[in-house]
């Protein structure tokens, strides 16, 4: 039983390859997790750095909330399987699975006794006697689980178990290894290129690319809410039909246009996608096949694409229809029941499932309806120090005030998180959606749509009050931005500075001071003290002449500027959001980076103002090498 926390992880091999970058995740105990991808995308390698067979190069890794970074694989409670089972020829099945027991000087009995267990949850009782030569791959691969299972770990980990196994068997042990999961009630992590694998087995799934984690979700969730284009085409089969695609409002409805054909979808459908997409710039539309449909009653006009089927292939229970988009050569795959005949080379109407449709755009590849959107843009007329937002009259902080004109237009870009539950706007719960362990508030003012997230759910049809965080502001003219958010984090370029420290080190069950080479945190000039357990870490990413790599420092915006001691800063600007939350825009005085911190009190009163950082203030990230070092 363990937990497994992963915090920004990275894998730089020796020659170079970036293998994994920046890996996060918090894995529940009892959880299976899958982890797919194209070969190459750092699968193995994230799980080989969790057992313990591979260095990590940055980052953290947490079992059992232990840190576990320097533990050898055999200290670590684990229990790994590996694709080609990695058996002993010579030896017999009893003598496999009970030859890390003896190893680990576990008395003969028990080894006797859990050997036992093992094979009788596997059902490979009647082989104990048999070498591994004369049992077929599947027989082989329970072994190489029931190796594991005897070891009693806080977690398995498995390479792609199956995949020297033929189809059938694969599915089949596909159904063993879930059983064997709800059996045990162990944490099991599991690697496999095979989406079918991943998508049956996994109660949440982290698909990868190129070393980057791209989604974590439910199998369901992977499905029906693909995060980009990616993870859209990678999950399912047959892959999701792609197709360049156009959005604009025409007649109250979306108009999507696909290639050369049109549909008209409600505008409810795309109401969390951003409105700058509706002005026909160029788009990704993605339909399933199973989202395109074969009905000669259906004369939904609006929903109807003309395709010409080229190939058809039966599949038993259902027909996979490979076409062409009438008059282009795109292509689209769609399934139809098996009782229906379809002729090829002869057009056929065919309709897509408007609640089905994915869209993404087409440089980002990410996707344009996301389940919680990230903001809104409104357009909002100033007058006499007052504007309209939400169907009522308010008066703007200060800051934009200052920055706005009489009688002038503006678009406001309000983002999701700075909506909060309050008392300023009024509106009704149009819709209530659980995502995760949260619910998204679709709050309709009138003709807006605004969205909440909420710890809690509320009923549709509800009023309720809201407020807008103004600080997450963004305020645009044309495409000039007038006020701009007070970002989370301000982030500067420094350097590590070298330094001698004694530092405490076990010697023969005592503890003596030893010189070793250290860091402090080099920010405009000033040295900032690190706890010397980073000295060997760090440095470890960073070999050597580490001062010559810029750090990009991160601090939080909410810290406020001391009147008394730190790095010297400049007020260049200062920014009322209310009577007690002015924030300032202020340079550096050595290097003249720009910063944003929050005033402190009667700032008008102080003669200088300090930037004052803690070590625990800080997040470092190595610029060469793009790793977070803290
Ligand atoms: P996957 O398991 O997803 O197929 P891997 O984790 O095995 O991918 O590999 C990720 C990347 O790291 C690949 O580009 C691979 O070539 C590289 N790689 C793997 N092992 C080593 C190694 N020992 N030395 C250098 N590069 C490696």
């Amino acid at each position: 039983m363990a937990s497994v926390k992963l915090n920004h992880i990275y894998k730089v091999y020796e020659n170079g390859t970036n293998a994994v970058s920046d890996f996060n995740m918090e894995i529940e105990d009892k959880e299976f997790i899958v982890f797919v991808g194209p070969s190459g995308c750092g699968k193995s390698t994230t799980l080989r750095m969790i057992a313990g067979l591979e260095e990590i190069t940055a980052g953290d890794l947490f079992i059992d909330g232990k840190l576990v970074n320097e533990l050898e694989p055999k200290d670590r409670d684990v229990a790994m399987v590996f694709q080609n089972y990695a058996l002993y020829p010579h030896m017999t099945v009893f003598n496999n699975m009970a030859f890390g027991l003896h190893i680990a000087k576990v008395p003969k009995d028990e080894i006797e006794r859990r050997v036992h267990e093992a094979a009788k949850i596997l059902d490979i009782e009647e082989y104990l006697e048999k070498k591994p030569r004369e049992m077929s791959g599947g027989q082989r691969q329970r072994v190489a689980l029931g190796r594991a299972i005897v070891r009693n770990p806080k977690v398995f980990l498995l390479d792609e178990p199956l995949s020297n196994l033929d189809a059938k068997l694969r599915a089949t042990m596909r159904t063993e290894i879930s059983k064997l999961h709800n059996k045990l009630q162990t944490t099991f992590i599991y690697v496999t290129h095979d989406q079918v694998e991943a998508m049956t087995m996994g109660t949440r799934i982290v698909v990868m690319k190129k070393g980057y984690v791209q989604q974590i979700d439910s199998p369901k969730n992977l499905y029906m809410y693909p995060a980009n284009k990616f993870v859209a085409g990678f999950i399912g089969t047959p892959q999701m039909n792609f197709f360049k695609g156009k959005i604009t409002i025409e007649k109250g409805k979306a108009k999507i246009s696909l290639e050369n054909q049109n549909i008209y979808i409600s505008l409810d459908i795309v109401e969390k996608m951003d409105k700058k997409y509706f002005d026909e710039r160029e788009i990704v539309v993605g339909i399933r096949a199973e989202d395109i449909h074969y009905d000669s009653n259906n004369d939904n006009n609006d929903l109807i694409i003309n395709v010409v089927p080229q190939v058809v292939e039966e599949l038993g229970a259902e027909t996979l229809i490979n076409s062409n988009l009438a008059n282009s050569n795109c292509q689209v795959t769609f399934k139809v029941k098996n009782t229906v005949d379809v002729e090829t080379n002869k057009t056929l109407k065919v309709y897509v499932d408007p609640t089905k449709l994915h869209f993404f755009d087409v440089e980002t590849e990410t996707t344009l309806l996301p389940r919680v959107p990230e903001k809104r843009h409104f357009l909002i007329k100033y007058n006499k120090a007052k504007c309209k937002l939400f169907n009522k009259t308010i008066e703007l902080p200060l800051v934009f005030k200052e920055a706005m004109e009489d009688g002038k237009e503006y678009l406001f870009t309000i983002p999701t998180v700075s909506v909060k539950l309050g008392n300023t706007f009024k509106g009704v719960i149009k819709r209530c959606e659980k995502i995760n362990k949260k619910y998204l508030l679709h709050i309709a003012c009138k003709d807006d749509l605004v969205f909440c997230l909420n710890e809690e759910a509320l009923e549709e049809g509800q009023e309720v009050s809201f407020d807008i965080d103004f600080t997450k502001v963004i305020v645009n003219e044309d495409e000039k931005v007038v006020v701009n958010e007070i970002p989370d984090y301000n982030h500067i370029i420094g350097r590590l500075h070298r330094i001698k420290a004694l530092v405490p080190v076990e010697r023969k069950g005592k503890t003596i001071q030893k010189k070793k080479t250290g860091f402090q945190f080099d920010i405009a000039g000033t040295y900032i003290d690190v706890p010397y357990e980073m000295y060997d870490k760090t440095l470890a990413v960073l070999v050597k002449k580490f001062e010559l790599h810029k750090i990009e420092y991160s601090f939080k915006t909410s810290l406020v500027a001391s009147k008394e001691e730190g790095i010297e800063i400049e007020l260049k600007k200062a920014m009322e959001y209310g009577k007690e939350l002015h924030y300032g825009v202020f340079t550096i005085k050595q290097n003249q980076e720009e910063i944003v911190l929050r005033l402190p009190e009667d700032y008008e009163n102080a003669d200088k103002l300090y930037l004052k950082l803690n070590y625990e203030d800080l997040k470092a990230r190595d610029t060469h090498f793009d790793i977070r070092l803290k």
